[in-house]
């Protein structure tokens, strides 16, 4: 058959906590597989490291069969970007290539004693990492989860003393693995940003490719969706939810809770609770079924608390509650609730970045797996009280990344101009409701959020 003749092609791999996915831009075809999540304990959250990188492969093969099928040449795929899901950490021996432990997931407690024991070291004093970091000491961060890797895993400790243990998160583990030099391919190329050649593919369908963008996801998503302005803010509805905004050259520190580059709450995680631990629901896309059934949640909240409080809170005492419960409430009603506190927790950190930053917002970009939901944007616009505006190409972290991987010196396929994104149209969601009762809703939510508070000392 004869070959179709394109132009160069980049792709993305789109490394999440949910799932992990294979992109070629600007084609359609991409093939995505999910990735599970261990609970070996109450608070832990583990992956398993070759599962991820077997996914990967698997999805490079999938979607370069496709574009096989459609007698797409496959050499024009001139680079690869990287995106992924920034706080876990991983830990693995250079000699081997073997993971000397499962990824430690960024939402989980387990570090909740390391960060005790820096915080005695600092004097209780939060602010001194804050001050200097932009965060908090927190669970969240890699950097006390390296710390517990190293007190509580002997072959860390081992790996540790014999000089062979990599540590580092899920990009740095993926890229090494493709490449398996990248630890001197780097310093060889002076890499020090998110855009520049950090080796090659050494298997699989694409090997010989160059791995020359990678960004965190929520780097790569406001890059995708163009948020380079001064006041350009976007939120993304994932795993976990996590609103950005560009505060142009001004570095802001926030007083309230929030961190200078990125916020974040649980979002996903609720619906994937929803659906495997009460069995409310089968699939995630059922919950918009529900939730329209009733369209309210009949005076019910839920605070999905599960492993603390972040942003703007950071309070690891608290814990998941549903109240307000009646004898009418039934489970679309939780539902419901469920959605709206995804959007509650998105107000609480927009409100405090627009006091941060002075002025309001005009409107919210948002993408990620759950803005498929149109109860769910719906109800966000009601609750925030402006306009939602989604991109109908909804892969902006991939996008972002492959962008990366596209303008990359010595690549230069594309550069980072807007042009690439205009064309993509957008659907708008305007609040609906009246501005007395959105009110009402949140603050009997702040209520509920007060309740959730205290439950573990
Ligand atoms: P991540 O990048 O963290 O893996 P994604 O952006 O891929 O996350 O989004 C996946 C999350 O979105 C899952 O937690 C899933 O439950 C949720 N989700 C997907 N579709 C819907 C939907 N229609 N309604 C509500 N939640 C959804």
């Amino acid at each position: 058959a004869k070959k179709v003749v394109l132009g160069p092609l980049v792709a993305a791999v789109d490394q999440g906590t949910s799932s992990t996915r294979f992109l070629v831009f600007n084609q359609k075809h991409h093939h995505q597989v999910e990735i599970k999540q261990e609970f070996p304990r109450e608070g832990w959250v583990e992956q398993d490291l070759k599962e991820i990188l077997q996914s990967i492969y698997e999805c490079i093969e999938k979607t370069c069969d496709k574009l096989g099928q459609l007698n797409i040449d496959i050499s024009n795929i001139k680079d690869i970007g990287v995106r992924n899901q920034r706080e876990t950490t991983v830990v693995w021996d250079k000699l081997t290539g073997e993971p000397l432990y499962n990824a430690l997931v960024w939402l989980y407690l387990r570090t909740q004693s390391t960060v005790e024991n820096l915080s005695k070291r600092i004097l209780g004093n939060n602010n001194f990492v804050k001050s200097k970091t932009g965060f908090p000491l927190s669970t969240y961060f890699s950097a006390v989860k390296l710390p517990w890797l190293l007190d509580n895993v002997r072959e860390v400790q081992k790996a540790v003393e014999e000089n062979t243990a990599l540590l580092g998160t899920i990009d740095s583990w993926l890229i090494w693995s493709f490449d398996r030099r990248s630890q001197w391919m780097c310093p060889l190329y002076g890499c020090n940003n998110s855009s520049e050649i950090y080796g090659l593919m050494k298997a699989g369908a694409l090997e010989g490719v160059p791995i020359s963008g990678c960004l965190g996801d929520q780097s790569a998503a406001l890059v995708g969706q163009m948020c380079f302005q001064d006041r350009q803010a976007k939120n993304m509805y994932g795993t976990g939810c996590f609103l950005l905004c560009n505060t142009g050259h001004k570095c802001v520190f926030p007083e309230h809770g929030l961190l200078t580059t990125v916020a974040y709450k649980l979002a996903g995680a609720i619906i994937c609770w929803l659906r495997d631990n009460l069995g409310i629901i089968k699939s995630s896309e059922e919950i918009e079924k529900l939730a329209k059934e009733v369209g309210t949640s009949y005076g019910c909240y839920f605070v999905p608390a599960f492993s603390g409080l972040y942003a703007p809170y950071w309070e690891p005492s608290a814990r998941g509650i549903i109240c307000g419960l009646t004898q009418f409430t039934n489970k679309c009603h939780i539902t419901f609730a469920a959605l709206e506190a995804v959007c509650f927790q998105t107000r609480e950190i927009l409100d405090e970045m627009n006091r941060s930053c002075g002025i309001p917002l005009s409107h919210l970009q948002v993408d990620g797996g759950m803005t498929s939901n149109k109860i769910l944007m719906q109800l966000q616009a009601d609750i925030l009280y402006i306009p939602v505006v989604k991109p109908s190409m909804p892969e902006t972290t991939a996008f972002g990344a492959a962008m990366a991987a596209g303008a990359a010196e010595g690549v230069g396929i594309w550069s980072l101009e807007p042009e690439d994104l205009s064309a993509v149209t957008m659907e708008r969601f305007e609040p609906q409701i009246n501005a007395e009762e959105s009110e009402i809703r949140y603050s009997t939510w702040k209520k509920a959020v007060m309740k959730s508070i205290g439950w573990v000392t």
